[in-house]
Parts: C-alpha cells; sequence; structure tokens
C-alpha cells in the first residue's frame, strides 16, 4: 500500500505537498515558480524600464523650468501623453496623469459629484461590483448628502442595461461603472453603457484599469467621458495613472499647488513613471491582437482543466472576460489555504477573501453573482500574462487539483458533504 492510500481520508501528510525549491532551503527541486497573479500587479515590461532608466539619465530636467534641461523633460512628458492618448482614442489635452487608478477613480467621481452638486444634481449610479477605489469614495460621498444607486448585477457579472436606462433620472450626475471587473473578468457592455448615458446627457466615468492594454479602447468612438487607467496592470511601473477627461467636461482639482497638468492635478511630474506607462501601453496596444489570442488560449486551457475538478464552477461570463482572467470556485474549499499551498508548490495566484483588507468577509463581488458565502470564501483567481506558457497552466491545473483534493480530504465539512448530511451547493 502506498503511503498516498494509506493516508486516504485523513488526507496525505503536509510534507506530501511538494514545496517551491525556494523554500527549501537551497534544495534543487523539479517544481516552477509561476506568477499567475497579474490582476494584483505586472511584472514590468524590458521596454517599459529602459524608456524609464533613459529617461531618469537624459530627461532629468523639471518640465515646469525654463532652461533647456527643463525643455528637454517638457517634451518627454508631451510625448508620452500623446502616446497615451493615442493608444485609446483620445487627443492629448484630455489625459491628466495621476499617481495610480486609485487617484483617477477618486477624482473622476469627486469632481463630477462635486459640479453635478453645483446643479442640484446628488444621484449618482454605480454596480455592486466595482473595485473598492469606486465604491469607498462612493460610500464617503453618500455620507456627504450623495445618493448612490448600485446596480446589481447577473450570476455572470453583468449590470442590465434596462435597469441602467431606469435609474436614471433628472438628479443623476454620473453614471460610473467598470470596463472590466478585477476579480471575475466580466466585461461590461461599455459601448451602449455610453450610449445610453449620452443620450440620457449623464457623464459616463469607467473604471477601465483591468481593460486598458488588454481590451481595444477608443474612447471617442466609444463615447465614453471619463476613464481611468493604471501603469502597472499593463507591465508599467506603480504608482502612476492617468485619467482621461473628454474635452468640455470639467474636472476638479483633488491636489492644490503648482500648474501642472493644467492646473488638475498639483506636483512634479512623476517624468520617468510617466514615460514607463507611455512606453508598456504602447507595447501592449501594438501586440494586443496576437496577446489576446494567447491569453485567451492559455486561459481557456486553464478552464477546462480546472472545470475537471468536482464540484467547482467557473465565475463570471465563459466568453465576455477579460483574455487573462480566471475565476474559480472549490466547493468545501477555503481561500487561503489553496493561496498558501499554492504558494508553497510554486504558483501565485488570488483569493476573493478579502482577507488583505483585514476582513474576513467573502468578496462583495462573488456575493453580488449571488454565491452563497461558504461558497465564495472558496474562490480562487489566476491571472496569467503572455510570459506564461502552456506546460505552466498545465502545472497549474495539476498543483490545484492536488491541493484541492489535499484540503477536502482533511476537511470535516467535506466529509459531511461526501456523506450526504450537507447539501453540495456547486453540483
Ligand atoms: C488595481 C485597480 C485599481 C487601483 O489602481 P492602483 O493604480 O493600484 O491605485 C482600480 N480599479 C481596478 C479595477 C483595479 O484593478
Amino acid at each position: 500500500m502506498s503511503k498516498e492510500t494509506e493516508n486516504r481520508g485523513r488526507g496525505p501528510a503536509f510534507s506530501a505537498i511538494p514545496v517551491h525549491p525556494e523554500k527549501t532551503s537551497g534544495k534543487e527541486g523539479d517544481i516552477m515558480y509561476i506568477y499567475a497573479d497579474n490582476a494584483a500587479t505586472t511584472k514590468i515590461a524590458p521596454v517599459a524600464l529602459e524608456a524609464m532608466n533613459r529617461c531618469m539619465e537624459e530627461a532629468y530636467g523639471n518640465p515646469s523650468s525654463l532652461h533647456s534641461a527643463g525643455q528637454k523633460a517638457a517634451e518627454v512628458l508631451q510625448k508620452a501623453r500623446e502616446d497615451i492618448a493615442k493608444a485609446i482614442g483620445a487627443d492629448f489635452r484630455e489625459i491628466y496623469f495621476t499617481s495610480g487608478g486609485t487617484e483617477a477613480d477618486n477624482q473622476a467621481i469627486r469632481s463630477t459629484a462635486f459640479f453635478g452638486a453645483k446643479k442640484g444634481k446628488k444621484h449618482i449610479i454605480s454596480s455592486a461590483i466595482e473595485h473598492h477605489a469606486v465604491l469607498h469614495t462612493l460610500q464617503k460621498l453618500e455620507k456627504e448628502g450623495f445618493e448612490v444607486t448600485y446596480l446589481p448585477v447577473d450570476k455572470n457579472g453583468f449590470i442590465d442595461l434596462k435597469e441602467l436606462e431606469a435609474a436614471i433620472r433628472e438628479d443623476t450626475a454620473l453614471v460610473t461603472i467598470m470596463y472590466a471587473n478585477n476579480e471575475i473578468g466580466t466585461i461590461q457592455p461599455v459601448d451602449e453603457i455610453a450610449r445610453i448615458c449620452r443620450e440620457k446627457k449623464v457623464i459616463f466615468h469607467t473604471d477601465a484599469v483591468q481593460a486598458t492594454g488588454y481590451v481595444p479602447i477608443d474612447v471617442h468612438k466609444q463615447q465614453i467621458d471619463m476613464l481611468s487607467m493604471s501603469a502597472h496592470k499593463f507591465h508599467g511601473p506603480r504608482g502612476v495613472g492617468a485619467l482621461y477627461v473628454r474635452k468640455g467636461v470639467p474636472l476638479f482639482s483633488m491636489i492644490e499647488g503648482g500648474a501642472q497638468e493644467r492646473g488638475r492635478r498639483a506636483g512634479t511630474e512623476n517624468l520617468p513613471a510617466i514615460v514607463g506607462m507611455a512606453a508598456a501601453l504602447k507595447a501592449a496596444v501594438s501586440s494586443m491582437e496576437e496577446a489576446s489570442a494567447k491569453l485567451v488560449s492559455l486561459r481557456d486551457q486553464l478552464i477546462e482543466g480546472l472545470s475537471k475538478i468536482p464540484h467547482a464552477c467557473l465565475n463570471g461570463d465563459e466568453k465576455k472576460r477579460l483574455p487573462g482572467n480566471v475565476n474559480f470556485c472549490f466547493e468545501g474549499i477555503e481561500g487561503e489555504s489553496l493561496l498558501l499551498l499554492l504558494d508553497a508548490r510554486g504558483v501565485a495566484a488570488s483569493s476573493g477573501s478579502a482577507c488583505t483588507s483585514g476582513s474576513l468577509d467573502p468578496s462583495h463581488v462573488l456575493l453580488a453573482l449571488g454565491l452563497p458565502h461558504e461558497v465564495a470564501h472558496g474562490s480562487l483567481r489566476l491571472s496569467i500574462s503572455e510570459e506564461n506558457t502552456s506546460e505552466e497552466m498545465e502545472h497549474i491545473v495539476k498543483s490545484v487539483t492536488e491541493v484541492v483534493t489535499y484540503l477536502r480530504d482533511i476537511s470535516p465539512v467535506w466529509e459531511q458533504l461526501e456523506k450526504g448530511e450537507k447539501d453540495y451547493v456547486i453540483q
């Protein structure tokens, strides 16, 4: 009888789960390290790194200075602004650099709320599955007297366009709905949302932090009024992002100081980061078609492999999802344990449980899909990049399958489920 079978029922000894070589005091193993958490952040692209280094060495002046070192920096800044505008179909005058996606979301929402309130419009529409950068900004505005309608989503994470239309009122100042969800990858019908908002003359902002660089965006053609992006989600550096604001839409400044960003965002520009963002976005957009095809094939390989695990379900839409996003729930499994054991096996992933925010509540996104608490706790998000390979996907499927089996073997909940004392939620 093998050790594996001997332990059946009680689960294999913990040591049966192989660990990543880096964690075994330098002992060589045959386990690879696979980074599959690109929705959290990405590895910097070599072109971006190179552009940043060059910028720091050659364009070190302050773009506001009148001397030639300053003017050289101003030129570099202008070129980056033009490149970023072009990548999303905007005019360079419509791009405002920020410290990232969070700041862009805050500014878009707060600014529109401010100008709306001046006209007596204190109603905002959003969705139940927004990123906290949007949700927490809205919650604060609610405390300040604004009313927010959070549109529910269906089981795949889509808002209902008819519900959106019905929710728009005379006093609606803003509709803010994310382009693509960071947890489940669902891509909203942005063109239709924008068309409805334009018809009803309501400003439409979209948090496109997960979508930028991964799906084709043309803000003018799509009639988007405001859009947030963040460099570190598309292989650019951290701490830099941009807000696109359509010409004619007013924007107020949240940070007072110098006249940078046409007076809408004070503070000396983070030029190396801005240049890195432009280089990363340009590269992402120019290789989008082939990159997307590769990601979709790797993603679907993962989805197919993980679907074979009993009592597992895919979260989000099968097709209308980000090319690199996979999100599953496994019945009877707790997300954190799954992540830690996967990490020990060389797989870096993420879970919907918001342990990072210091709370044990499952993700608001998974709950909004209608998943029960105990199921939402067992979620796994794998977000892949172009650097990943099919061999790695095979390793991930194998590792997840083994870890899920192991965790179920040692789980009292699973025993109850198997004995029929509790009902499976995921069939
Ligand atoms: C990461 C992320 C943000 C926040 O961007 P930062 O640049 O990290 O501040 C906002 N919205 C979504 C959807 C994100 O994925």
